[in-house]
Formats: structure tokens, C-alpha cells, sequence
């Protein structure tokens, strides 16, 4: 059995009368994809959010290898080892592809107030290794705002890993990227997992893309885990259904 990475238990938030988030607990391994879905206002960013430390939980815990990061700041989490993919393309679009991810590997190594200028040259062959992890070493010296939206994202995938994370948090990775683009980002992703050995959890609207690339998946209604479990076991339950279409079958069904 791999290590437990991460361990949720009992997380709380309310925002105002909302309760955002009602006592969700799940657990994370190392090397494993676990998607969390769930209707729109489910509760989905909240949760990323209390673990990266954006939000402070109401009540609850997050446990990083055993230790309690609820609470902390998120440049605390960021640097025990807790990534997430940001967009990069409105900010850095004028940068080159290997550009981003020198600067990521800067703010990595600590270096983030330096003159932005010295990214040009530190780091340089590390981040050209990550993009040959990706398969956009080819690009590397181009403006990002030069790039496909697909490859764009593939780009805040290797600036995500360019900080080692343990855990990485991928909240809606694919929105906006048609079928087939959704398809190869998570087929990277789940390559790239695999080898670094890192757990990721992520969410994501589309049915296919969950039921083909998640090794589990947890299920939030209203604030609530309503179910986990293998693919298909959470294509076959009837309140997950419910949840989604009042009854019938999820299969092949996308409502992003
Ligand atoms: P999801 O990501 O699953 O769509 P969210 O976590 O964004 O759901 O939202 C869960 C609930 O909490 C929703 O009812 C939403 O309106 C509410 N909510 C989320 N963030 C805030 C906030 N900052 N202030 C007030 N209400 C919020
Ligand atoms: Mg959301």
C-alpha cells in the first residue's frame, strides 16, 4: 500500500448561511488521481481552498503526511509541498515558454525578489528538462502568448511540478480546452504522477475525462461527501445520479 499523503477530516466552512463545506473527510495516496466532482456550488473550491490555505477551515483538519496544515498561510503549505497549477497565460504571456518556468523554479529556489531579469539565465537547463518532461522543450523559446490553449496549459503543469510538489491541486485544469486537449493534459498528467510519484487531486466537469483518467473519485453535494470510490463505482450509484440528473446514468455526460 503507498503512503498516506494527504488526510482530511471533518472540514468545515460557511460562508454567511452557506454551509460551503460540511464535515468532508477523504484521504489521498502518493501516486494516486483522485478526482472530486460534484453539481456546481458543491462545495469543490472551497475545499481546494482550505487546503492550500487560501480559506481557513470552520472546523476540521488537514493532514500533510500527519502533520496539520489547516490554517496556515499558503506560502507555508506552497513550501511543505503543496502545488497548484495557476493560470499562467494572462500574466506571463509576453514571457517565453521556458521563461515561466525558470521563474518558477526561481520562486522554488527562493530567489523571487531578485531582479526578474536574472530568470533569463538561472535555471535554464532544469527548465528545459521539465519541458522535456512535458514535450515542449521544442517551444521553449517562444512568447507563451505564441502558444495553443492546450500547450498553455501544459506549460502551468510543468510550472506546477517545477516547484516539487508532494501534492499537487488542480482545480477545473481543463476548462475551456475542447475533448481531445482535455484528454492528452490528463494523460500527461497522469504519466507525470506516476513517475514522481506524487498524489494530485482534481476536479473537472467533464464525465469522460474523470471516468478515464481518476484512479478514485469523491463525490460533494451541497457541502457534503456524498460517495467514493473506484470509476465505476461511482458511475453506478444511484444518489451520485441523482445528484447530477435527478436519475438516469452519468456515463458520457458532460455539464461543463
Ligand atoms: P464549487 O467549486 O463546487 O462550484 P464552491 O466551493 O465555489 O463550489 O462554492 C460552494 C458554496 O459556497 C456555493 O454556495 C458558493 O456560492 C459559496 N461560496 C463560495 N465562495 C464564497 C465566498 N467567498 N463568499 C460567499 N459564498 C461563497
Ligand atoms: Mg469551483
Amino acid at each position: 500500500m503507498t503512503e498516506t499523503l494527504l488526510s482530511v477530516r471533518g472540514l468545515r466552512k460557511a460562508f454567511g448561511g452557506v454551509q460551503a463545506v460540511d464535515d468532508v473527510s477523504f484521504e489521498l495516496h502518493s501516486g494516486e488521481l483522485l478526482a472530486m466532482i460534484g453539481p456546481n456550488g458543491a462545495g469543490k473550491s472551497t475545499c481546494f481552498n482550505m487546503i492550500n490555505g487560501q480559506l481557513k477551515p470552520d472546523a476540521g483538519s488537514v493532514l500533510l503526511q500527519g502533520a496539520d496544515i489547516a490554517g496556515r498561510r499558503p506560502r507555508d503549505i506552497w513550501r511543505r509541498g503543496v502545488g497548484r497549477t495557476f493560470q499562467v497565460a494572462a500574466t506571463y504571456a509576453s514571457m517565453t515558454v521556458v521563461e515561466n518556468v525558470q521563474m518558477a523554479l526561481l520562486s522554488h529556489h527562493r530567489g523571487l525578489f531578485d531582479p526578474w531579469r536574472r530568470a533569463a539565465r538561472l535555471h535554464r537547463d532544469q527548465a528545459i528538462g521539465l519541458l522535456e518532461q512535458v514535450g515542449l522543450a521544442d517551444r521553449a523559446d517562444d512568447p507563451c502568448s505564441t502558444l495553443a490553449y492546450g500547450d498553455v496549459k501544459t506549460v502551468e503543469l510543468a510550472v506546477a511540478l517545477a516547484n516539487s510538489p508532494k501534492l499537487l491541486l488542480m482545480d477545473e485544469p481543463t476548462a475551456g480546452m475542447a475533448p481531445r486537449e482535455r484528454n492528452a493534459l490528463m494523460d500527461l498528467t497522469r504519466r507525470l504522477v506516476k513517475e514522481m510519484g506524487i498524489g494530485v487531486l482534481f476536479t473537472e466537469h467533464s464525465m469522460d475525462v474523470v471516468f478515464g483518467h481518476a484512479d478514485r473519485v469523491i463525490v460533494l453535494a451541497r457541502g457534503e461527501l456524498i460517495a467514493q470510490g473506484v470509476p465505476d463505482a461511482i458511475r453506478s450509484d444511484s444518489r451520485v445520479a441523482e445528484v447530477y440528473f435527478g436519475s438516469g446514468k452519468l456515463t458520457g455526460i458532460s455539464h461543463a
